[in-house]
This record gives structure tokens, sequence and C-alpha cells, in this order.
């Protein structure tokens, strides 16, 4: 059980834009249920927004026992402060033990802030979530200094325990239509003003990144150094009609969108070929490439472990060896 027996119930933060692609909700809904059914309580999503029943329902559907709603104009965009307000005021009023976002473009803005309001701890990213069995603690999984040691985090006397978690660490449970839960509109107060006035929204022109399907597969690592390095994979994943993988770091770097994360976090994929640029090869990232038919590697230190898996290995600069694939491929193609 909790130390803290004021408090209970474990909240998840429903992030339902890009409802069809952004899983990260449900998979939240799913572990938090775990953690919920050791610490013999419920999960609840909290839900802002403007007509967004029916993202209730289906959080419903996937393992929510209660979904707490607000529902208001003002909240129909995502705006720092009225969300955080609104959030703020609820864990005062309802004292959730355990409280979960995505690690999304949101769950990074909100929930630090949140955090600060509260006064309690929050673990960023987080690969694992746990009950410790003796004290009732959420153990929080993080990867500390760029994902080389994993650090353990706990939150041992501040409430709610906090904690982000990217997409794809965990894993939904089945839409079940025949599930029930209950819906429920706390009152909300007068909302701060948001800082930020939305002129107009514009919905990217998401080039659909099919990794799992491609052909060729060119994925670029930390050894790039920067983003106009990672930026030439693209031009060479287009001669070669192929698509752009990531390790870890890039993603980390800005250089590439989450979606292009390879490996135990990220997507397994089994092109014929795979170009592997500056990346050492670690484990977490090779389990997701293990199914590649042909894997060429670029790095500049002989002794670097992806050069193990390697069909055919290149020590070499990766800034000298990319401007001169292109170019060789540019005159062929
Ligand atoms: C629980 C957990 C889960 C994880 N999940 C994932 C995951 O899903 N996916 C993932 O990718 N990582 C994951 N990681 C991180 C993983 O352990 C590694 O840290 C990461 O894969 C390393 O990425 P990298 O190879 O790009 O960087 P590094 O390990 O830093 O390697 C960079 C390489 O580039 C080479 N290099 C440097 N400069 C150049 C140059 N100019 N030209 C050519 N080569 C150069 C270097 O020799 C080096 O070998 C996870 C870690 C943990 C702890």
């Amino acid at each position: 059980m909790g130390m803290n027996k004021s408090y209970n119930g474990v909240w998840v933060f429903g992030d339902y834009r890009n409802y069809f692609q952004n899983r990260v909700t449900l998979q939240l809904i799913a572990k938090g249920r775990d953690l919920a059914h050791k610490l013999d309580t419920k999960v609840t999503v909290v839900v802002l927004g403007e007509n967004v029943h029916q993202y209730a329902m289906e959080y419903v559907a996937h393992g929510a026992d209660d979904v707490m709603v607000a529902e208001d104009h003002d909240l129909k965009e995502y705006h720092l402060e009225p969300y955080a307000d609104v959030l703020f005021k609820w864990v005062k009023a309802f004292s959730p033990e355990i409280f979960l976002a995505g690690a999304t473009a949101f769950g990074r803005e909100l929930f630090p802030r949140l955090a600060k309001r509260l006064n309690t701890g929050l673990s960023a990213d987080c690969v694992a979530l746990e009950v410790d069995a003796d004290t009732g603690l959420l153990i929080q999984t993080t990867p500390a200094f760029g994902g080389e040691l994993l650090a353990e985090v706990i939150t041992p006397d501040q409430r709610p325990q906090m904690a982000t978690v990217h997409p794809g660490v965990f894993q939904e449970l089945p839409h079940n239509r025949d599930a029930w839960g209950h819906i429920i509109y706390p009152e909300i107060d007068t909302l701060p003003e948001a800082r930020v006035e939305v002129l107009r929204s514009r919905r990217q022109q998401a080039h659909n990144i099919n990794l799992e399907d491609a052909a060729v597969v060119i994925v670029g690592g930390r050894g790039l150094g920067s983003k106009e390095q990672f930026r030439l994979l693209f031009k060479l994943a287009d001669l070669l009609e192929g698509e752009v993988g990531a390790t870890r770091p890039a993603i980390l770097a800005g250089w590439a969108e989450e979606d292009r994360l390879l490996g135990q976090t990220g997507k397994t994929i089994k092109p014929k070929l795979l170009i592997s640029v500056g990346t050492s090869g670690a484990l977490q990232y090779t389990t997701g490439i293990q199914g590649a038919e042909t894997i060429i590697a670029i790095n500049r230190d002989p002794s670097a472990p992806i050069f193990k898996m390697a069909d055919l290995g290149l020590v070499g600069d990766a800034g000298t060896f990319i401007p001169m694939l292109l170019e060789v491929l540019r005159k062929r193609i």
C-alpha cells in the first residue's frame, strides 16, 4: 500500500490528438490498470477539451475504470495555462496517488509545469513502471546519461508520483465494447487566460512513415553529429526509394521524428537492405533490426559492435562518406 493513505488512484492524462496514430494514452491505461491492480485502486483518465465524450468512451473500452472530463470551449485547443490549471485543481481536489502522461509534445510541456505547481517529482521518458511490493511506491525507470544507464527513481514523500512515458513502451489492451466505466464531469473553475493565441492551425502534411514495409532503410545515429548531416540521409533514402530510421540519441537530439525510432522501445523492421550510419550497435537498437537481410554499417571506430552483425562494414567518417555516396548514386540513377 502507498505510504500516504489519503492519496488514491492512478490517473492518466488523455492525450487524444491524432487519436489513430497516437496510442500512448491507451498504452498508459493498460499499464495503469496493472499498477492500479497492485495498489488495489482504479485507473482514471482525465480528458480536457470540447466534444470529447467519444474519447471518454474509447478510454473506457480500452480499460479505464473512470474518465473525468472537462468540457469547455476554452479547452478546445491545448493551451498550457488553462490545462495546467484544471489539472492542478483536480489533483488537489481528488488526490491521485500516481499521474502518468505520454512523453508527447503536450505531455512534455504540461507535466513539468504541473509537477512544479504541485511541488512533486516527475520522471521523464520512463521505460518501465512498477509498484514496489514492500513500500507500494512507484518505481520509475528512466534512462540517464543519454541511455547509458538506467535510473530507478522514486517519489517517497510528495504526491502524486508523476511520470511521462514514450509511445511504444507499453502495450494497449484490445478494444472491448462491452466494458463499462464511469464518465464524470467534475466542476471546473473560471479558466485562466491562455498566454498564447492560436491564429490558425494546419495539419502537418505528414509524409507517411512506413518503416515496417520499406525494402531499404537508412538509419542514422549519434555519430552523424548534427541535424544537417542527418538530413542527408533523407536524400539518400529518396534516391534508394527507402525510409529513414534513427537511434534514440538521434531522436533525442531532434534530428528525426519519434516515429522513426528503431529498437527495443521503437520499431522492429525487416528491410532487404539496411544502411546503419554512425550507430555503435547497442543491443537496444539492434534488437529492432535483426530481421534485415543485408546490413551495411558505416562507423569510424573499427571496434564498434555494429560491425559484428554487419554484412559489409565501412570504417570511415560519415560526414565524408554520405556526400560521396549521394554523388555516386545521383550519377547512376
Ligand atoms: C532501456 C533502454 C531502452 C533503449 N531503447 C533504445 C531503442 O529502442 N532504440 C535505440 O536506438 N536506443 C535505445 N536505447 C539506447 C541504446 O542503449 C544506445 O544508447 C543507443 O542505441 C546508441 O545510439 P547510437 O548508436 O546512435 O549512439 P552511440 O552509441 O553514441 O554511437 C555513435 C557511434 O557513432 C560513431 N561515430 C562518431 N562519429 C562518427 C563519424 N563522424 N562517422 C562515423 N561514425 C561516427 C561512434 O564511433 C559510435 O560508435 C535504450 C537504452 C535503454 C537503457
